[in-house]
Order: C-alpha cells, then structure tokens, then sequence
C-alpha cells in the first residue's frame, strides 16, 4: 500500500515547492539516528523526511518533524547508523542469481573438495543433465596448478560437469562434457582463448577466456523463466546485505527484457544501471531506441556498453606489457580487438551512450585508453564519463590519463584483498606500484567508484569497504595494510560505495546522497561503519534496507 501511494505522489510531490517553503506532508520520518548523508553540505545529519519515495528533508529532528502529519509513519533509529542505500558499482546480477541456483565451489581448499561437492550435487540430478558449479580456484589449493579433469570424471562419469573458475575466465570440463562439446586433441585454440593439454595434446579439462565458448555452446540455454528467477533472487540477496541498486557489468538482450519486464509492473525494487552486452544487435537495437534514464520510477537505466580489453589476472588473462613473472613466454590475452573498442565508442558518443570496458593488465588499460582517446578526439564529448571496469594493473604514465581523458576507473576493492597472496607471483613487485592503486587515482582528481564483481566476490558491500580503507583481508593481514599507502579514508570508502557510483551512472542529481529530491534509499546498520575499528568494520550487520522510502529487507530481530 505504501508503494502504491509512493508511486501515485512521485511526480506529484513538487521539490519546487519546497524550494517555495511550502510544506509537504512527510510519508515517513526517521529520527533519532547518526545519519550519514554522503552530501558535503550536510555529511552528518540526526533526521530525515521522506515523501513520494523522495528525501524531502535532511537535518534536526525539529525540521523533521515540522513535516508530520496524520498518516506519517515514524522510524526511531535509537542511536544507530544510516547510510545511503549502498550500490554496487559492478556485479552480475544474473550471474548472482545463477550462483545461488549452481554449485557453489567458493572457499574450497583442493581439488578433492571441489570434486566431492559436485560429486553430492549431481546424485540429485538425472543423468545425462548437466551439472554446473561456480567458484573454484587454484590458487587457494595446496597444489595451484590449473587442476585436469580425470579426478572429476572418475568421481561423476554420467553427468557433462563444467565448473567456472572463481573470475569468470576459466572453466573445467569433465570428460562427458568435453564428448558433449565435440572437443577433442584435433580442437585448436580459438582466437583469444587457450585449451590447457595433456602431454598428448588432448584437452585436460580446463578452458580459458574465449575457449570456454567451446564447451559453453553444448550446455542447454536457459529459459526466460530461468533468467528471471535468477534476477529475483539475486535482487533479494543484494538488498538482505544493503544494497539498493546494482551496476550490472553485461546484460544480454534477455536480462533487458526481464529487467523492463519487471520494472514496468512495479516488482523492481531496485536500482538497476544495466550495461548493455558486446553483442551487435542488441547494442545497435538501443543506439536506435535511445538511452533510458531513471526509467519506471527510478528503478532502470539502460545507457551504457559493456566491452571486454582482456582477461583477468588469475587465469593469466590479463594483458601485460611485459610477460607474466610466473610465464614468463604469456603476456596475457586481448578478448577483442583494440578496433573495436574504438568503434563502438566513437557510436556510442554519437548515439549519447557511455562505454564501460572491462580491462585488468596494464597493456589492457593502455590500450583501452588509446581507443578511447581515438574515439574522443573523432567525436569530442564534454560529459561522456567513459569507464574502465577495474582499471587493476596500471603503468604509471597511464595513471595521470584518467583524469585527462575525463575518464572513470571503476575499481572492486576486495579484488586486492583476494589477489594480494599471488599478484606478486604474476607481477613481480615493480608493477605492483601500479595495481589496485585507487589513492594515486584519487590524487588525480577522478572518482573512483566500488564494487565487488559479484559472483566474483561476495555481495556483502562492506567488504570492499574494508578492503578499501584497510587493504587487509578479514583477518587484519597484513599488518598494517598491503601498500597501504594506497588506502582511501572512510568518508572516500562511503562515497566509492554511493554518490560515486551515482556519478559513474550519470544519476547523481537522483541518487547517491540523502539529499532532498533524491530518491530516499537508506541502510540502517548495527554500528557505526565510519567510528568503529577498521577491523571491527566486517562484524557490522545490515538491519534494514529501504529504496524509495519503502523497506525491502529488514534482519530478523
Ligand atoms: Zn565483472
């Protein structure tokens, strides 16, 4: 009901008006709390006023409580914290969703491990249907070499089992799979991906980057259905850890439609900034159609593409301009051609959309820049802010070009945290200067906005909180913080996890800050993430999650 009426006021309720003095009648007033605004003007403020799904005010309880009326609901916070609602700068929504639904491989210490939970799931699946895992990854095994499939076609013969790699950018296939998939000894590697080999040149189980497609095209497509049970549930999951929107990094023609779908009849509680997928007809379907901007009540933005420079670090797909220190013949993998990068920026500045390019090793950044560069100087644009997803392994001539260029490097802090056992190994300390380096970015004056890189990562927001401020893991290792020069302070981390993102989506003047006319997206947690001890930060439990004034999670008392 609160919905419905929300929806009815929210173009109703006139921020001219306040602008006048007149006074609106608030749906909701929160008092009583340490509220973090994310607005400079007021950062800390103990009340806020909400109606049509809108801040109306933020301040002293007085002010507040001047907009009460018959109906309005009261929220005393009792002392504790609120934040804007937190969002994340880059995840995989369906992805998530996916995870929820497969087996989930993350936090295995061996390949036994991973084989023998496989091995439980696929009891309950009939034969000859595929069984698909998420989240393994060798480095976290005694023995960190990419791991062959006989092990897990010994332990499931009956079933095609393929199991991605932590990153997305590795998979494992079983032999069934592999006979499912048509691949044999005589399969070449494809352009941009690699097949690892047994001494006799057969496939040993594992596919990296575009060779993945190989086994990929023999496992059934989803359903529609499948896919919106996916964004469901992992809209669900995302706001029971505080988040009130997502960036996500690649959406296909049918998450489109599903996300229009759902937004269109009211189900989206939610802030979704979809990237549009590398996939020509659907990206030339929406240069035709246009960008959607705060679309169906704030909950859809479709004005972005999403490209791929290269693979990621783990695999050792990650672009470098010098080899690997751990292969030292491997100086990564470029996933498409610098040409068409520049392409599709040039019609994508035309067509008012931005581009967001996915790119890890420093040769990757670079030349991701350069097409950028390229583009912009063809088709000059004032506010096109451009992204680089992770921007992780930066030369330092490169570091200063962000600013330069106008362009965002959009960064998953907990990515440091999760690669800083082994970067070292793959790198070579001189180069890790320029990795996961979000203070020199700062320093030039960009925004760098967080994310976690979901199902990469975990959901939870904090994480990258604390990895940002700390650069420890959960554990408070190492000492004192790995390059902890590179730290951001806690009113950075906050504003990397809500106005910056904002800004990353061109939805600033909407969202981001508990600012009055924005929309009112709000976090209640159980202690102060801004005063406790950073290694305190990880204990903090979200109590409730609200998007547009209306609660969508709260914690079980
Ligand atoms: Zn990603």
């Amino acid at each position: 009901m609160l919905r419905l009426i929300s929806r009815a006021l929210l173009c109703l309720v006139p921020v001219v008006a306040l602008a006048q003095g007149a006074a609106p009648v608030a749906d909701l007033i929160v008092t009583n709390g340490r509220i973090y605004t994310a607005d400079d003007t007021r950062p800390v403020v103990e009340a806020i006023a909400v109606g049509g799904g809108r801040v109306l005010f933020a301040g002293n309880a007085s002010g507040a409580m001047a907009l009460r009326g018959a109906a309005t609901k009261m929220v005393d916070l009792g002392g504790r914290t609120m934040i804007p609602g937190m969002v994340d700068a880059h995840g995989h929504v369906a992805g998530l969703g996916d995870a929820l639904h497969i087996v989930d491989l993350t936090g295995t210490t061996t390949y036994d491990e991973v084989v023998a939970r496989v091995a439980a799931r696929a009891k309950s699946v009939p034969k000859g249907q595929w069984v698909l895992g998420r989240g393994w990854d060798q480095n976290d095994w005694g023995d960190t070499r990419f791991p062959t499939h006989d092990k897990m076609t010994a332990a499931v013969p009956d079933h095609p089992v393929y199991i991605v790699r932590v990153d997305g950018h590795a998979g494992l296939a079983n032999l069934k799979a592999m006979q499912a998939a048509g691949v044999t000894a005589a399969t070449q590697d494809p352009t941009g991906g690699h097949i690892e080999r047994a001494a006799d040149g057969s496939p040993a189980g594992v596919f990296v980057d575009n060779a993945q497609g190989l086994v990929r095209r023999a496992i059934p497509r989803q359903t529609r259905d499948d896919v919106k049970a996916s964004i469901v549930d992992a809209v669900k999951e995302a706001q029971r850890w505080g988040l009130t929107g997502v960036h996500d990094a690649g959406a296909g023609a049918t998450e489109l439609e599903v996300y229009e779908e759902l937004a269109k009849s009211g189900q989206l509680h939610f802030r979704i900034n979809a990237m549009i997928s590398d996939n020509a007809p659907t990206i030339d379907a929406w240069f035709k159609r246009g960008a959607l901007a705060d679309g169906y009540g704030g909950t859809l933005w479709v004005r972005s593409i999403k490209l791929y420079a290269d693979g990621a670090l783990g695999s050792r797909g990650a672009a470098l301009l010098e080899p690997y220190r751990d292969d030292p013949k491997n100086t990564g993998l470029l996933v498409s051609a610098p040409a068409h990068i520049q392409d599709v920026a040039a019609r994508a500045l035309k067509a008012g959309f931005q581009v967001n390019t996915h790119a890890i090793g420093d040769r990757g950044n670079r030349l991701v820049l350069d097409a950028y560069e390229a583009a912009l100087k063809a088709n000059p644009t004032a506010d096109h802010r451009f992204r680089v997803e992770h921007a992780q392994i930066l030369s330092f001539d490169d570091i200063p070009r962000f600013a330069a260029l106008g362009v965002i490097p959009s960064m998953q802090a907990s990515h440091q945290t999760s690669d800083m056992y082994w970067a070292e190994a793959r790198l070579g300390s001189g180069r890790l200067l320029g990795a996961y380096a979000w203070r020199s970015l700062l320093n030039t004056g960009v925004v760098v906005p967080n994310g976690s890189d979901f199902p990469v990562e975990q959901v939870n927001p904090l994480i990258s909180f604390h990895s940002a401020v700390s650069r420890q893991d959960a554990r408070d290792w190492p000492p004192g913080g790995w390059y902890p020069a590179e730290r951001m302070t806690r009113d950075e981390a906050l504003k990397a996890m809500t106005i910056w993102p904002a800004y990353a989506a061109f939805q600033e003047k909407v969202l981001g800050s508990l600012t009055p006319g924005k929309y009112a997206d709000f976090v209640v947690l159980d202690q102060d993430i801004m005063r406790v001890p950073a290694e305190l930060i990880l204990n903090t439990k979200v109590l409730s999650t609200w998007v547009g004034g209306v609660r969508v999670y709260a914690a079980a008392p």
